[in-house]
């Protein structure tokens, strides 16, 4: 899993008793370096977690073979990056099983919370309907100790008209990206690289680096532009992990000490984008 991933991901490994192993991100893409997970693999690793973080796609031929090689499971944690795309097929759809999430701050968001799994498996689709209503296939029937985490109907049904927009939306963020890209020219200020194919980004999150991130941080407030770090504390840093305080990521730290989230979304107005991108390259 990768080091600087959103605490949630490493809950979920913890939650199931599992113990993560993180691996440095690329510092271009922050997601997993893919050539360095095999460094990171033993004969008790079970499956590789992929977090497609900010909505970046991440995945490739050398990753399944790798799985494929060490016969582990490829997990993603698609929590960011729902519409993306890989070749022609949907992140959810790339590995064995794949976690979603409608958290209403997500580019599919609920009135609450809500969340999916996707997976290919029929046997394995079957276990988790059955764990997320307490372990039941049949009405007080019990065959796993499960849990209440039933989708509830009233989000179902939000769910269900918004994602008719998700595509749309998606591309409204592009729009707000592109021009982004094109228009922010302060040298100090380092801009996220776009991938090849452009599916292979839903821009959840538009995400540069800055020396001074806190100052910056600071004056977009001073002028009226909200922005969010994400993250501040890297998962093997906080207090709910003593187990993993010895561990010490150099990228990981400095994607932390640099990283600030520029506002992004699909009903930002022409004028508030130019106003961030204005206060932006006025920025000394
Ligand atoms: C939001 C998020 C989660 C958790 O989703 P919930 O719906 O809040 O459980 C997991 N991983 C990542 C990367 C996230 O951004």
């Amino acid at each position: 899993v990768p080091a600087n991933t959103y605490i949630a991901s490493i809950l979920a490994i913890t939650d199931n008793c599992l113990v993560p192993v993180l691996v440095e991100p690329d510092i271009d893409t922050y997601n997993i370096n893919i050539s360095k997970i095999e460094a990171a693999i033993t004969s008790k690793t079970k499956a590789i977690m992929i977090v497609h973080l900010y909505g970046r796609v991440v995945f490739s031929e050398e990753l399944k073979a790798l799985a494929q090689k060490h016969d582990l499971k490829i997990i993603e944690d698609n929590a960011q990056a729902i519409g993306a795309e890989w070749n022609g097929i949907k992140t959810g759809n790339l590995g064995d099983a794949a976690g979603f999430s409608f958290y209403p701050g997500k580019n599919l968001g609920a009135l609450g919370d809500g969340g999916a799994v996707t997976t290919n498996d029929d046997t394995l689709a079957k276990t988790i309907r059955a764990l997320a209503n307490y372990g039941s296939e049949e009405k007080y029937v019990n065959k796993y100790q499960g849990l209440n985490s039933r989708l509830d109907e009233i989000q179902a049904a939000v769910l269900d008209v918004k994602l008719q927009y998700l595509n749309e939306e998606n591309e409204k963020r592009r729009e707000v990206m592109k021009y982004y890209l094109e228009n922010i020219i302060n040298p100090d200020i380092i801009l996220p690289q776009l991938p090849e194919n452009e599916k292979e980004h839903v821009w959840h999150l538009f995400v540069i680096r800055t020396i001074e991130r806190n100052r910056l941080q600071e004056y977009l407030k001073d002028n009226g532009i909200q922005t969010l770090i994400h993250y501040p504390i890297p998962p093997y840093r906080q207090e709910a992990y003593p187990e993993l305080h010895h561990l010490y990521f150099p990228i990981t730290e400095q994607i932390h000490e640099e990283v600030l989230s520029l506002p992004i979304s699909p009903v930002m107005t022409n004028e508030d984008i130019k106003k961030v991108v204005d206060t932006l390259n006025n920025y000394k």
